[in-house]
């Protein structure tokens, strides 16, 4: 009998390709999703799988498996700016409650959780680059705030379960992952720019473009992750790459990708969009011998591989068009 692993959030971007990796090393996946920003399309090609099976739930609710489960990976959460602002009470309910369901269900099935905590913990960091000691400067009343504050209590409450409860637990504070199956219009900046290439749209550079953001590819992500699950380390660690860039500097980066003909434009910077950000792997080296191996110009041009092939109805589905509530006067 394979071990039996739950994974929430499994038809997004993160939790599909986890749900594959843990397929091909031979586990029963049973993946949990409500749809909210997810995309089933992303899971269909395993649906046919005997050690795969798919749950239509908000793990809001009460959360019922049935049998054994040796692991539970909490990736169900929106993600980008644009959703969580669109969605805010659900965003801060899945990280809480959601939370607190999957802890509970840890605990009954023995099972050992890894919870997909965020950068975001920092904010708008004041240490640079950011260690996993670092506290954070977050804005909770700020437009980004319902995302992380519910992190921030997510990460709180599996350490008090870890710590009250001896429950195995694992944290891990993802940097800016990017990879095929992202939303092309789910707002974050690597799929808006690559989008309004490919519809000969300008690109939207907000602010003036200084800040800074850290990218790096899906597999290599998952791969941190795979290995955080199986170490004993119940601290939070980053995983990210920490192959710094402007938002102005990878806008060019992308033009020249896609050979648009396009100009670069400016939005308003919208509030609290953190100046840096950059993670300090030392950790993750050390104490998973992790490091991210695909540099942005490979793990870029698969991406846009990906997009390349989606349909017409994908590239101009208009979600997107939001921007302006994105944006707080
Ligand atoms: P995504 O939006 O593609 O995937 C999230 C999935 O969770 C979706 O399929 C959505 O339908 C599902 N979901 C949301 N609320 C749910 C609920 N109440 N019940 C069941 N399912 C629910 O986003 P992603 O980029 O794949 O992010 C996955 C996780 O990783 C999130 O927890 C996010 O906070 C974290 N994360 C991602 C990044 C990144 O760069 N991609 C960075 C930091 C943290
Ligand atoms: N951004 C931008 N143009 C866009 C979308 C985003 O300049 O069309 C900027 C955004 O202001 C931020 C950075 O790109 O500084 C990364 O944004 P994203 O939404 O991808 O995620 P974040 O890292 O802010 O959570």
């Amino acid at each position: 009998m394979a071990d039996r692993i739950l994974i929430t959030g499994a038809a997004g971007f993160l939790g599909s390709h986890l749900c594959e990796r843990f397929i091909r090393e031979g586990y029963h996946v049973i993946a949990m999703d409500n749809l909210i920003t997810g995309d089933i399309r992303n899971i269909e090609h395993l649906m046919k799988l005997e050690n795969f099976e798919f749950y239509h739930h908000d793990v809001s609710k009460f959360v019922h498996v049935p049998g054994e489960l040796k692991y539970i990976l909490h990736f169900a959460s929106p993600a980008s700016p644009i959703d969580y602002l669109k969605i805010p009470i659900q965003t801060l309910k899945v990280s809480s409650l959601g939370t607190h369901h999957l802890l509970g269900l840890a605990r009954a099935k023995k099972a050992r959780i890894l919870v997909a905590s965020t950068s975001e913990v920092y904010g708008d960091p004041l240490v640079h680059p950011q260690n996993e000691e670092y506290y954070g400067n977050v804005n909770s009343v700020g437009p980004r705030g319902v995302y992380d504050e519910a992190k921030r209590f997510q990460e709180a409450l599996t350490m008090a379960y870890h710590t009250f409860h001896g429950l195995e637990t694992r944290i891990v504070r993802i940097f800016n992952t990017y990879g095929p199956r992202m939303r092309l219009n789910d707002g974050r900046v690597l799929p808006a720019f690559i989008g309004q290439a490919l519809r000969g749209e300008d690109l939207t550079v907000f602010g003036d473009g200084s800040q800074t953001r850290s990218f790096c590819y899906v597999d290599d992500l998952v791969e941190g992750i795979y290995r955080l699950l199986l170490s004993d380390c119940s601290d939070p660690v980053n995983i990210g790459n920490p192959d710094e860039i402007t938002i102005m500097d990878f806008a060019k980066e992308i033009m020249a990708l896609t050979g648009t003909k396009q100009k670069i434009i400016h939005k308003p910077l919208p509030q609290d969009d953190p100046k840096t950000r950059q993670p300090d792997i030392s950790k993750a080296k050390k104490l998973l011998g992790w490091e991210p191996k695909v540099n942005r110009k490979d793990g870029i041009r698969i991406t846009y591989e990906y997009f390349l092939s989606l349909s017409k109805e994908d590239l101009y589905k208009n979600e997107h068009k939001n921007f302006e509530a994105y944006i707080r006067k």
